[in-house]
């Protein structure tokens, strides 16, 4: 039939498209017919998807800039951070689309999916142009209602406004990123301004929320005018704007996933809970989805809780119930732990003694309280 397939991904966006490449790079699939629905033609650039590496990652020719340090600021502790061997790289959104559109083989169907049905036997897609079969469905389409309307799990979001900004002339150091500057006006959460500059007259600013609530669009935009204002930048124009609002919750995404549909990406949970990060989780995450792939049928068995997720856990919990705090436990991570142990940390690649390192220089009442209030959670 002409609309059935092996398998069939939902939303070509980070995970559907490095999904769809890894499946055809991997001979193990090559049988496999395979189809991505996206809604949107993604020929703007929505986003910019930052990480560090220490070697290169599968799409070195996408990186548009890196830079060897990072500066951390805060009222309790700054610094410029040297990452070697890391690096934090930067690829465009539009770049990997293009690319991966060029790229794939696989059908490429502009459609926005309406329903999914997994009768068993074979999972049916309703779009808004036609039907559609499957084995298995791969699906990146987060309803955020599924959040909102939970009470299993604390539910932060990663909120911010960016501007791309140029000036007339030479201003920024582009062999250093603004990881974090918390030297802004906390106002009771964890605010902080990431600053990625990419050239001297170049860089992008976002003001950032670790929170539960989003603010107006005007706020974020006063405070990077105030922000750029405070460090004497007053001759600029904007040359685009992004935003984002990323989930940042270990709510149990795999308990939408069915025998033949799994959900992979921000919708599979695949976004670190306590950072937003979501770009190395998902070239990791993939990776073991195929390895999965190979051997196993039940898409139900793929996702395994483990440690991080409940560090996670622990770490949502402080910030959600005392988000003010936010500032002075990041201060802390940076100031006692080396760079390279963080990023191991983050990746979910540490040592269980790198962990205890990492534990024990946080706040301790406020980390040992929340672990004991979120035990439970370890069974749910
Ligand atoms: C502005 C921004 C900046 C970010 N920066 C970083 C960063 O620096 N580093 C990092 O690690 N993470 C970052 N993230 C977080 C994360 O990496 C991205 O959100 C990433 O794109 C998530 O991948 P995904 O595949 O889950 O979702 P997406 O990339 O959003 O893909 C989902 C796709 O589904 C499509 N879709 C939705 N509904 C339907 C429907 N009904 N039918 C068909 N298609 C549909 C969407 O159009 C979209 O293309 C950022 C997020 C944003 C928004």
């Amino acid at each position: 039939m002409l609309n059935d397939y092996d398998y069939l991904i939902l939303g070509g966006g980070l995970s559907g498209l490095h999904l769809a490449l890894s499946l055809e790079k991997d001979p193990f699939f090559k049988e496999k017919k395979i189809a991505v629905i996206e809604a949107s033609s993604k020929q703007t650039n929505d986003r910019t998807w930052c990480f560090w590496e220490n070697e290169s990652g599968p799409y070195p020719h996408l990186v548009s800039h890196s830079w060897p340090e990072i500066i951390f600021k805060s009222p309790y502790y700054s610094d410029t951070i040297a990452l070697a061997p890391y690096h934090y790289k930067k690829i465009e959104g539009a770049a990997f689309y293009a690319f991966a559109k060029a790229q794939l083989n696989c059908d490429q169907i502009q459609a926005k999916v309406e329903a999914i049905i997994d009768h068993d036997t074979a999972v049916e897609v309703i779009t808004d142009k036609g039907t559609y079969t499957a084995k298995k469905v791969f699906s990146s389409i987060l309803d955020p209602k599924i959040l909102t309307d939970q009470t299993q799990q604390q539910y932060l979001k990663q909120h911010f406004i960016g501007w791309f900004i140029k000036t007339d002339t030479p201003v920024f150091d582009p062999t250093q990123a603004t990881f974090m500057d918390f030297s802004i006006p906390q106002k009771g959460n964890c605010r902080f301004m990431y600053v990625l500059p990419t050239s001297q007259t170049e860089a992008l600013f976002e003001y950032t929320l670790f929170s539960k609530d989003l603010l107006e669009e005007a706020d974020y935009e006063t405070a990077i005018q105030a922000y750029l204002n405070d460090i004497g930048i007053s001759q600029y124009h904007i040359v685009a704007k992004e935003k984002g609002n990323i989930p940042m919750t270990s709510y149990n995404f795999a308990q939408h996933n069915t025998k033949n549909i799994i959900h992979i990406g921000s919708a599979g949970g695949w976004t670190k809970a306590s950072t937003g990060f979501t770009f190395t989780h998902t070239l990791k995450k993939t990776e073991a989805l195929l390895d999965f792939l190979k051997q196993h049928d039940d898409l139900r068995r793929f996702r395994r809780k483990n440690r991080f997720w409940w560090y996670d856990l622990v770490f949502v919990d402080v910030l959600y119930r005392k988000n003010w705090l936010g500032a002075r436990i990041f201060a802390t991570l940076f100031q006692k732990n080396p760079i390279d142990r963080i990023f191991r940390f983050l990746n979910d690649e540490s040592s269980f003694k790198e962990e205890l390192a990492i534990m024990w220089s946080l706040p301790k009442t406020e980390f040992i309280r929340a672990a004991f209030h979120r035990i439970g959670a370890l069974f749910r």
